[in-house]
């Protein structure tokens, strides 16, 4: 029989998660990301599996094991994160937008490699913007979650992160500093919650402590929330 290590005190919520990044595909072989490593968004889907809480991980490329209890559901493009993400949305209690989707795709993507046209020192690429996943989520009329965004910034970030959670209609905000390019891949983060009357600040820890700590401040927002609304 196994043995349980942590409490198992959230076998009655579901969750799902976005992590990691999206790619942006530009012809067969090229494509536009970023420099997420999906890192934070899987140590908080461990963390709700350890305590017993249903999992969804929606992810981006990655290079990072599925944590144990962990339904995970692997896309590549903006596009298909927001068509699984909105699907799943609607039969969960708690939307986490972790993932470092990438806010604009291209127009035409090229059927063939596109090949240098000698002379030619320039190439324009048109860009479409992508539809926001979070958002979506935060407006859905029916069945909506409680949801929480991240923010990742590198100047104003306090001041960003309650613009985006109100933009977006989010129950909470998790902001983090990215100016000095050390969060990602890095095994350490911190962040700074904000949600409508309030915020508090996680110290830098370890990003599964990080995590753990996280899960402990959205269920009691979700809990709180839940109260409220009967
Ligand atoms: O507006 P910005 O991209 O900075 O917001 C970041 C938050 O929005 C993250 O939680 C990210 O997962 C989410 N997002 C999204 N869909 C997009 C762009 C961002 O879900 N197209």
């Amino acid at each position: 029989m196994p043995i349980l290590l942590h409490t198992q005190d959230l076998l009655d919520v579901s969750v799902v998660i976005t992590a990691g990044p999206t790619r942006e595909a530009i012809d067969p072989v090229r494509y536009i990301s970023n420099h997420s490593s999906g890192k934070m968004g899987f140590a908080i889907a461990e963390a709700f599996a350890q305590r017993g809480a249903k999992v969804t991980l929606i992810s981006g490329p990655v290079n990072l094991a599925t944590p144990h209890n962990v339904q995970r559901i692997n896309v590549v493009s903006a596009q298909e994160m927001y068509q699984h993400a909105i699907q799943s949305a609607e039969q969960n209690q708690i939307f986490i937008g972790c993932a470092a989707v990438a806010d604009y795709r291209v127009e035409q993507i090229a059927e063939q490699k596109i090949k240098k046209i000698p002379g030619n020192d320039e190439m324009v690429l048109k860009l479409v913007k992508n539809r926001d996943i979070l958002a979506t989520v935060a407006n859905l009329m029916e069945n909506r979650p409680f949801v929480v965004g991240f923010a990742a910034e590198t100047q104003n970030v306090e001041q960003y992160a309650k613009d985006k959670l109100q933009r977006k209609n989010l129950d909470m905000i998790c902001a983090n500093d990215v100016s000095g390019g050390q969060v990602f891949n890095s095994e350490q983060n911190e962040l700074q919650l904000f949600w409508q009357n309030g915020q508090e600040r996680l110290a830098l820890k370890h990003k599964s402590d990080l995590a753990k700590q996280l899960v402990d401040k959205i269920i009691v927002r979700y809990k709180w929330k839940l109260e409220e609304s009967k």
